[in-house]
């Protein structure tokens, strides 16, 4: 059975204990990964202190170099990365998969190579000269999920390291293999140090967080282990990226035109079976609508194939793990109970693996747990509305605020939707785009701050003027 191993300052290192990583299809195991140790964590953020010693005094041309060497990198070994994270993670190799995924990190990686924080001339004037420069933090903490760990990893390492700081990453323990192999390539071809992983529990991502050479924390997760995060941050005071869950609504206005949207508002939902922090989860539609947006989404979905991601046919997985499993089984369970008309779905798929059928289910209503919380499964909860003021304030109405959508054909009203909507980003007629130069993050409890783009490069700086007497 393959073994994996950390890369802590340029080497392999082995852990005592190694633990199976199955796949979620078929049970079988797909590798071996370490169980990092709290020594294991200490060697690996002293390698990163090491490098970032050297590293912060980079040129520009350099850190740009060595992001496109990650891209490089992740893109010429994409087929055995993507291969892995198929294994591991379930989602099929093809469609919006894992060759998809490592798609997006070379994408990302190459973009964010691309990005520049000069020096800004705020005054110069015959008394003084004020610049603003953009100084590295140090050493980067970083903890990834599950759902899209190698694109997150990407996204996380690689503003680090373009603005010259240094990385120690703790995979998910679900998926740690595809991380661990990513980082052993892209870690040979870069200076010692610069990015080390440490696999192992939870309890690795808590010290992390709370360690006082951790200069800053950035993690993508549930909104759970996002507060904990901020309270081990809190003694040290530490600048955080918290990516966080999501409940993203859509409104489908009376003048929708399904034939043109029903591609984007499936795959808006469904895609990673549902296993995406910015996917639709709640869909409100307005009475005049419903049956035919409910008949066009069954439709389109009933065609789709599920299965094992090996087979170049399917384009949709298993769940990942058996407690998210577990989890959609008990929301769809208890919204049946409580009156939900299972269009599509509606029970596990009998067989090996976290199987769980395409699932729309109609007659929800806020106050049913699937509409209120994360389901972060195949399934999507569709509400009829007929007041328009009241969909817009159920959408607003929650903790969460990372996307939401609005669906129709007149532009204005759209626009007047979209701007009453509440969340980082509002969608008009699709859902779960996102791009290396758009800024992307949650409001309220889905997160704090930004990624990508120049905005999101910056949250891995620190702002230091230069006051010059002239
Ligand atoms: P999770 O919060 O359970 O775990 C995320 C990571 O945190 C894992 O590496 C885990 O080991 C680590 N961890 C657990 N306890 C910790 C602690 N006390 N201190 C520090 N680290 C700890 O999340 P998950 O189940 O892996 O991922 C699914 C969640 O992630 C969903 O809610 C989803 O919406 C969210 N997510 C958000 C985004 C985004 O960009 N907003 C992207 C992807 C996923």
């Amino acid at each position: 059975m393959q073994k994996y191993d950390m890369t802590i300052g340029g080497r392999l290192v082995a852990a005592d204990r190694y633990e199976e990583i199955r796949n979620p299809s078929t049970g079988a195991v797909v590798g071996l990964a370490p169980v990092g140790t709290m020594a294991h964590l200490e060697q690996a953020i002293d390698a990163a202190e090491k490098a970032f010693a050297h590293w912060r005094r980079s040129t520009d041309a350099e850190r740009e170099a060595a992001c496109n060497t990650i891209a490089r990198v992740v893109t010429e070994n994409a087929g055995e990365l993507a291969q892995l994270l198929s294994l591991e993670q379930g989602k099929p190799l093809k469609g919006l998969g894992a060759e998809f995924e490592l798609g997006g990190c070379g994408a990302w990686a190459g973009y964010t190579a691309t990005l520049k924080l000069p020096v800004t001339v705020i005054e110069d004037s015959p008394a003084k000269r004020i610049e603003m420069h953009r100084e590295p933090v140090g050493v980067v903490g970083s903890i990834t999920p599950w759902n899209w760990p190698l694109m997150i990893a990407i996204w996380h390492i690689v503003p680090a390291i373009r603005t010259g700081n240094t990385v120690v990453i703790k995979p998910s323990p679900f998926t740690p293999l595809g991380t661990l192999r990513m980082i052993e390539l892209i870690s040979a071809a870069l200076p010692p140090g610069l990015v080390n992983v440490v696999s192992g529990d939870n309890d690795i991502g808590a010290a992390l967080s709370r360690h006082e050479k951790i200069a800053k924390v950035v993690f993508t997760g549930s909104i759970e282990t996002g507060k904990k995060v901020m309270s081990s941050a809190a003694p040290t005071l530490k600048p955080l990226t918290l990516e966080l869950g999501g409940n993203d609504p859509g409104i489908v206005l009376p003048d929708v035109d399904m034939s043109k949207l029903v591609e984007p508002m499936f795959w808006g939902a469904l895609i990673n079976s549902g296993q995406t922090c910015g996917a639709l989860k709640r869909l409100y539609v307005h009475d005049s609508v419903y049956d035919a947006v409910c008949d066009a989404l069954v439709a389109y979905g009933s065609k789709i194939p599920m299965g094992d991601g090996m087979d170049p046919q399917n384009v949709l997985g298993p769940l990942q793990n058996e407690r998210q499993y577990r989890k959609v089984i008990d929301l769809v369970e208890e919204a049946k109970a409580q009156g939900a008309r299972v269009l599509l779905g509606g029970s596990p798929r009998q067989g090996s693996g976290y199987f769980y059928p395409v699932t729309f289910l109609a007659d929800c209503r806020d106050g049913m747990r699937i509409v209120d919380e994360e389901q972060f499964g195949p399934v999507l909860p569709i509400i009829r509305y007929t007041d328009l003021d009241a969909a817009i304030a159920a959408a607003n109405g929650t903790q969460f605020g990372l996307d939401a959508s609005v669906w129709g054909s007149d532009p204005a009203q759209l626009a007047a939707v979209a701007k009453r909507l509440e969340a980082g980003t509002v969608f008009i007629n699709k859902h779960a785009e996102i791009a290396p130069n758009v800024p992307f993050g949650g409001i309220k409890c889905s997160g704090l701050g930004v990624e990508f783009g120049v905005e999101g490069l910056a949250a891995y700086t620190t702002i230091k003027i230069i006051n010059a007497a002239v």
